[in-house]
């Protein structure tokens, strides 16, 4: 029998799945000691500060992620960062392989002028500001405007506007930051309109998501009725139209139609529009967009332009991943084939293939990159693996530890009628875990 020693960093989905994929391919001959590291004092990535909190039930996936843990082989060193607590170097001496599960987690540019103006954030950096995210506790964000403007046509665009634009009451069962919910009952936003370059057809939402749009109670959605009908006759011409497409445009179509409540909260998604500047005397004020259209199947400026003003800006149009010494980073990715790296190096996940894909995706992706990673395995080496690399004190929280912090999470909940309530500071997560 051998025993490879396998390190994963980044305990997120494709860190999980990444693990699993260890698991179910064991042996009698062959065998896999499996550590994952892991920068913040808690695990589950995304799940934890990207899922949005009205989502509870996407989160369950957590509980396969806990059973993946408790397998004997497993183990877990949180509040340990590669690049600051480890260098890859040491890692890729001390394991059989390294697999880099670090996501992206920073925010694509636009690249316009104004866009740094006051209140112009990006979705990286407000997402885990209401999700709890330790070191996003204090983004600043005004919410004393009336209109918001969420540049981008994707589920995380999608998830930023429906926090801004539905009533904050039906965010107290949640598990969202304290902080986020007070300041989102004291928000005068009543508009927040969605903007995407392209049009309806090329929407990134998926269907599950915009089948929320039309429950909601106490918000109006608009889609532009004229421009589902052109994404219509534009698509009837294709000669197979993907069932996803199809779903989508039907949602669009559903919602376009709707009888509206006449209640003042509004969101409205608007196609074919570019950002081009935003403007403003230090802090936002205006955005002006470029009207596309449609022309021979490409999408082009029109010529028009108009203005949304707005005291508000998020730009969800993507993550990159970020660098660190001994990673190139190209096209926002770590720079890999089919997750090889180089040797004994490989990547899962986002960091793999960027910011596409659900949480299931990672899944199926880890596996491919498990099967590539055991075909390149030859002689297990003799290391000592994490426990040799971390400064004597350093404060680890395990499985153990983050056991105790997420237990003391879930009961604070239960008292506040929530699925748990997150402790937001590192050193208090830190001393949840260690004491
Ligand atoms: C706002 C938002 C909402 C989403 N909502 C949904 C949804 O509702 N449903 C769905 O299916 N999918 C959703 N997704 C997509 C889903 O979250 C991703 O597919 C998934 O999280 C990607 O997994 P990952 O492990 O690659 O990255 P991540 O989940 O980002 O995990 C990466 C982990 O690596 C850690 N890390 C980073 N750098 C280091 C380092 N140097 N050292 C140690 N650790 C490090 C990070 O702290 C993090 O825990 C959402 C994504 C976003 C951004």
């Amino acid at each position: 029998m051998v025993k490879f020693k396998i390190v994963i960093v980044g305990a997120g989905p494709a860190g999980y799945f990444t693990a699993q994929a260890f698991q179910n391919a064991q042996t009698e001959d062959i065998k896999f000691a499996i550590d994952m590291i892991e920068r913040l004092p808690t695990p589950w990535g995304l799940v934890r500060s990207g899922v949005a909190p009205d989502h509870p039930k996407i989160k369950t996936v957590s509980k396969v992620f806990e059973k993946i843990a408790k397998e004997p082989n497993f183990r877990l060193f949180a509040n340990v960062e590669l690049g600051k607590d480890v260098s890859l170097k040491d890692l890729r001496d001390q394991y059989d392989a390294v697999v880099l599960s670090t996501g992206a987690s920073k925010g694509r540019k636009l690249g316009v002028p104004g866009e740094d103006l006051t209140n112009s954030l990006s979705a990286a950096d407000f997402v885990p500001w209401y999700n709890s995210h330790p070191d996003y506790v204090n983004t600043e964000v005004d919410l004393s405007c009336d209109t918001a403007v969420v540049i981008g046509a994707g589920n995380v665009a999608m998830d930023v506007a429906r926090i801004l634009a539905i009533d904050p009451t039906e965010l107290d069962p949640t598990d969202i930051a304290d902080h986020a919910l007070s300041k989102l009952k004291q928000s005068n936003i009543r508009t927040v309109i969605i903007c995407g370059r392209r049009g309806p057809e090329y929407a990134a939402f998926t269907a599950p998501e915009l089948r929320d749009l039309p429950k909601l109670e106490n918000t109006d959605v608009y889609v532009d009725s004229n421009q589902i009908q052109e994404a219509e006759l534009r698509i009837a011409s294709l000669i197979e139209i993907e069932k996803d497409l199809r779903n989508n445009l039907e949602v669009m179509r559903l919602i376009a139609d709707q009888s509206k409540k006449g209640v003042d909260r509004k969101l409205e998604i608007k196609f074919l529009s570019t950002p081009i500047e935003f403007k403003g005397n230090s802090k936002i004020e205006e955005v002006i967009f470029a009207q596309n259209k449609v022309e021979n199947g490409k999408v082009v400026p029109s010529g028009e332009k108009f203005s949304i003003k707005c005291g508000l800006v998020i730009s969800a149009i993507g993550y990159d991943s970020v660098e660190y010494p001994g990673i190139t980073i190209q096209n926002g990715r770590i720079n890999n084939i089919a997750g090889h790296v180089e040797h004994n190096l490989y990547t899962t996940g986002w960091a793999k293939r960027g910011p596409t894909g659900v949480i299931g995706t990672n899944k199926s992706d880890s596996t491919d990159v498990v099967e590539l990673i055991i075909e390149n395995l030859k002689e297990p080496k003799l290391s000592e693996g994490i426990t040799s690399l971390l400064k004597s004190g350093h404060q680890v929280i395990d499985q153990l530890a983050w056991e105790k912090i997420n237990a003391s999470e879930v009961i604070s909940g239960e008292i506040a009628g929530k699925p748990r309530v997150k402790e937001i500071k590192r050193d208090k997560l830190i001393n949840i875990g260690l004491n």
